[in-house]
């Protein structure tokens, strides 16, 4: 269909599965990573959008907690598919599980540069390649991945939980200031989903608190790339946030 998305974070979990399903939604996909051992995760993924369904790829390396960063990423994707981006999907992001007084300076800098300074500047790149052609027709969407611990508060979390609050409020004004013009704005706010982010805390932790889901199970990535597509489907959609979280939270 000739539409293009860009996603920040692409190469693995959550993110992975959102690319899978722009792709097959038909979006050419620009797949970003920062790591350069996930250089060969999504050249995997590029290579199963494009021989699954027939949609162009571009994978570029960038760190998005860094504004020339973002610029690049913004720039490659426009120089190899053209000044019309149809999706933005803010993913990326970090945590650090660590008590606020422990926790260094740079170390909760650095999660407000990932988890939220680069939704700032990424969606500021993108706007002006949306706003020129975007209309009720022809809808524009950028998707940003909150958190449960954006709604509520996380032991350890302070950083995060800032950041993944911060996106809510940032997600609700652009919502607004681009309402009208065919650019919808929107927040999935997951609940426990099982990726390397969660492999990455304490296991009998984890499980006893999964326990405490009222649907009683840990989610999976195709629960948040569902939300992903319900959003790009819903034309009337604009400012909310979606939190598929088994109950654990409620709104
Ligand atoms: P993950 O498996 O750890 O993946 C993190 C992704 O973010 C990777 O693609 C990683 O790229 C990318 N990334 C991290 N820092 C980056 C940077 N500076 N520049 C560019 N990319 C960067 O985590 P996940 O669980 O899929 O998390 C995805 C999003 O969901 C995050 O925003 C997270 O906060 C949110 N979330 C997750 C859960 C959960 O339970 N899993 C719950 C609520 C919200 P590399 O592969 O290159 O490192």
């Amino acid at each position: 269909m000739g539409k293009t998305a860009i996603i920040t974070g692409g190469s693995r979990g959550i993110g992975e599965a959102m690319s899978l399903k722009l792709g097959e939604l038909g979006y050419n996909v620009v797949v970003n990573y920062r790591s350069p051992s996930s250089k060969a995760l999504s050249d995997a993924i590029a290579s199963k959008l494009q021989e699954q369904y027939g949609v162009k790829t571009l994978v570029v390396k960038a760190d998005v907690g860094k504004a020339d960063e973002c610029k690049n990423l913004v720039d490659a994707a426009v120089a190899e598919f053209g000044d019309k981006i149809d999706v933005l999907v803010n993913n990326a992001g970090i945590t650090n599980n660590s008590n606020f007084i422990d926790i260094t300076q740079e170390a909760y800098e650095n999660v407000i540069n990932v988890n939220l300074l680069s939704f700032l500047h990424m969606t500021h790149l993108v706007l002006p390649y949306m706003v020129n052609h975007s209309s009720k027709e022809e809808q524009c969407n950028i998707i940003h991945t909150s958190s449960v611990g954006g709604l509520t508060g996380v032991i350890n979390q302070a950083d995060y939980c800032a950041a993944k609050a911060g996106i809510i409020g940032f997600s609700r004004a652009i919502a607004l200031e681009f309402a009208g013009r065919g650019i919808r704005s929107n927040v999935i706010a997951p609940g426990m989903i099982m990726t390397d982010m969660l492999r990455g805390v304490n296991q009998e932790e984890l499980h006893a608190l999964a326990e405490t889901i009222p649907e009683g199970y840990i989610g999976d990535v195709s629960d948040i790339a569902g939300a992903m597509e319900y959003i790009l489907k819903a034309p009337y959609l604009t400012g909310q946030i979606i939190s598929p979280n088994g109950g654990f939270v409620l709104m």
